[in-house]
């Protein structure tokens, strides 16, 4: 993205365009954000990177409009107060993403739930500073949203066989433990990656990517594998998975060596802080297998979860991994701390989540 240039006409029309934004921001009048960014000129630089498909969810932009998102939002930042907009990168190509109408904007119900308000205006920050003017450094700010753009935020995004997106095996940042909050999931949860209809269609593919694999010796085979998890094709990134899990299901067992031990799962207490991984063998398994029911209340209305064997929260028919993205999904605030809403009851005792993990791991002093 950085390498990106705007073609010198484009460039020229955009910088006429942002001096009138800079001197309508100087005087306190109304700015005028021409959309330049979707004019073929720069939109058509940003497609030939990985052809017609949504850089966040990956389906192709078929037959409808081809939006161009603001990474950072140019003309206000949802949830914060006073904030006047990421206006000074309005028409920088290295701030936009190709997106479909739902990540842009959202929107979309499915089965008669809200998927999400989708990105639009949003960007909130897990960490350091917040830049407020073109003055200020961008790189101090540590953004909460998965970056499509970004060189290693894609690979925080991993996906499961039932084709649910979901954390990848990456450990969580200092940022994340101590916010309790998960980046994948909350991306998940802001642009509703885990709709009931992309489910299925990454499901399939994943299981198509699977058969095909078993035969990839044939050369036509291969070359079909190869376009599915090509960077064009939709859903590439869970195809991809599908195929790593294919390669390391079929790798050759390694001869054992004389030294080898049974490594013993690493308890982290800092995990703790933001999912229920370490926590399940302190709950009771036949409870969990058939669920434990947990309650929250929000604004009078009392939501309802259930938690699982695997440590993933189900709330309206979707899992999820965190706490606070499981009670945020539900109530459909973003400032909620899922650790102190979620109440469960154990031998008897109500207690919110938050009570039960200082049990087990006490905070650190
Ligand atoms: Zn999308």
């Amino acid at each position: 993205m950085q390498g990106l240039t705007a073609p010198p006409a484009w460039a020229t029309k955009a910088k006429r365009t942002l001096d009138a934004v800079r001197a309508a921001v100087a005087a306190g009048t109304e700015r005028e954000f021409n959309s330049h960014w979707t004019e073929d000129a720069v939109r058509d630089l940003l497609l030939e990177l990985v052809g017609v498909k949504c850089w966040y969810c990956e389906s192709l932009i078929v037959r409808t409009d081809i939006t161009v998102d603001h990474y950072r939002p140019k003309s206000e930042v949802l949830d914060v107060h006073g904030h006047p907009g990421y206006w000074w990168l309005a028409y920088e190509v290295s701030n936009y993403r190709i997106a479909c109408k739902h990540c842009n904007s959202g929107g979309a119900r499915y089965n008669g739930v809200r998927e999400g308000r989708a990105k639009g205006s949003q960007f909130p920050l897990i960490g350091g500073t917040r830049a407020r003017t073109s003055l200020d450094d961008l790189n101090r700010e540590q953004p909460l949203l998965l970056d499509p753009a970004h060189h290693s935020d894609p690979d925080l995004l991993g996906f499961d066989s039932g084709g649910y997106a979901r954390r990848s095996n990456t450990p969580y940042s200092q940022a994340e433990t101590k916010h309790g909050l998960c980046r994948a999931d909350e991306t998940i949860r802001i642009l509703a990656l885990n709709d009931s209809h992309l489910v299925p269609l990454r499901a399939r593919l994943m299981e198509e990517v699977g058969v095909l694999a078993r035969h990839g010796d044939l050369t036509d085979i291969q070359q079909l594998v190869d376009d599915k998890v090509g960077p064009e094709a939709p859903y590439s990134a869970a195809a991809a998975m599908a195929l790593a899990l294919h390669r390391a299901c079929n790798r050759p067992a390694a001869a054992p060596t004389t030294a080898a031990t049974t490594p013993t799962p690493a308890v982290d207490p800092a995990r703790s802080r933001v999912d229920l991984q370490d926590l399940l063998e302190h709950l009771d398994p036949d409870a969990l297998k058939t669920g434990i029911t947990l309650t929250g209340q929000h604004e009078k209305k009392v939501h309802r979860a259930v938690l699982n064997h695997e440590g993933h929260i189900n709330v309206l028919g979707r899992p999820w991994r965190t706490p606070t993205t499981a009670a945020r999904a539900a109530t459909g605030s973003n400032k909620i701390d899922g650790w102190d809403f979620w109440h469960l009851t154990i031998t008897g005792v109500e207690q919110t989540l938050a009570e039960f993990r200082a049990t087990h791991f006490p905070p650190p002093s």
